[in-house]
């Protein structure tokens, strides 16, 4: 069982897991590579305390190597849903699961925009994830919508076992696709069927398919935690960085503006003394 699960690897995140380390607590860090970080696109960072004239990749490895000097362990990949059990949570990390007593959300700016019918068919025939939720397509046609080039590896996978799998990548240079698989190109416009998924629209074509297989860079945050508390767009947060669940705090971005490092790394480390006190106190109601 961790102490500290935290999910997303920027400076909240890393801010969050050295202050658990430090506090002799048992931290994983579940996050996609440094690239996915806001921080890896600012060309020159010239706002924070005692690193003047940094690029943005440079600071986030010199966070990530000073996380990894204090012995923070990571683990690469998205967070697909968190499962509140009572006193622990459960996390689902593209189908490997982690216990842990606190959650920190350190996920970045809320990005995530839905296609029309996405959230009224998730879980029925919509998923986020095509290695967890393959298996149940066997025989079917299905789409795989990539934001990220990890979708390339769902495509592979479900390629094996459905009958037709169309491939529609949003971001620019496709690596490794096999040729059966059909690459298509435009704005999908809505996931359709009732009660499960039937078609999809892209621009003025519908396709039909059973299964719609959402690979993004973030999974929205309502849907990590179902029944989260939000404040408009972004996680509606107290001073403690405490969200509406006992025991998960969020850090960052992801709680609002300004967007700025300095408002993460410090929101990171707010929210991780707050967990430690939590477990604490958790610890001594056990006892
Ligand atoms: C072009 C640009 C220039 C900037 N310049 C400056 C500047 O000069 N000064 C400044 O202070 N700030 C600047 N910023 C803002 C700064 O980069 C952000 O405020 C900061 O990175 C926020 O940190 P964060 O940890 O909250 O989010 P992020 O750094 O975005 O990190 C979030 C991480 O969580 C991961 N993640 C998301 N969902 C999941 C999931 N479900 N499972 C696992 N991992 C997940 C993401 O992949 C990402 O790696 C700039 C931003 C941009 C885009």
């Amino acid at each position: 069982m961790l102490d500290i699960a935290i999910i997303g690897a920027g400076p909240a995140g890393l801010s969050a897991a050295i202050n658990g380390v430090i506090r002799n607590k048992k931290v994983i860090v579940f996050g996609r590579d440094p690239k996915s970080s806001y921080l890896y696109k600012a060309e020159k960072v010239d706002n924070y305390l005692g690193l003047p004239n940094i690029s943005g990749p440079e600071m986030i490895h010199q966070f990530i190597k000073h996380a990894q000097d204090l012995g923070v362990e990571f683990h690469e990949g998205r967070v697909l849903e968190v499962f509140p059990m009572g006193d622990y949570y459960t996390l689902n990390a593209e189908n490997e699961f982690f216990e842990a007593r606190t959650v920190i959300i350190a996920t970045g700016v809320p990005k995530a925009k839905y296609i029309p019918g996405e959230k009224e068919l998730l879980g029925k025939g919509v998923s986020y994830c095509g290695t967890c939720d393959g298996p149940l397509y066997r025989g079917k046609t299905t789409i795989v919508i990539g934001e990220i080039e990890e979708a390339e590896e769902d495509v592979n996978f479900l390629r094996e076992i459905c009958s037709k799998v169309y491939f529609l990548p949003t971001y620019k240079e496709v690596k490794y696709v096999p040729s059966d698989v059909e690459i298509i190109r435009g704005k999908p416009k809505e996931i359709f069927g009732d009660p499960f998924v039937s078609g999809i629209k892209i621009d003025d074509r519908e396709l039909k398919v059973d299964g719609v297989f959402l690979i993004k860079e973030t999974i929205p945050v309502t849907q990590l935690i179902k029944g989260l508390e939000m404040d408009g767009k972004t996680i509606k947060v107290n001073r403690q960085q405490e969200t509406n669940f006992p025991g998960v705090f969020a850090a960052g971005d992801c709680t609002g503006k300004p967007f700025q490092v300095t408002k993460a790394v410090g929101e990171g480390a707010v929210a991780a003394l707050e967990a430690v006190s939590y477990l604490h106190k958790l610890e001594s109601k056990n006892k």
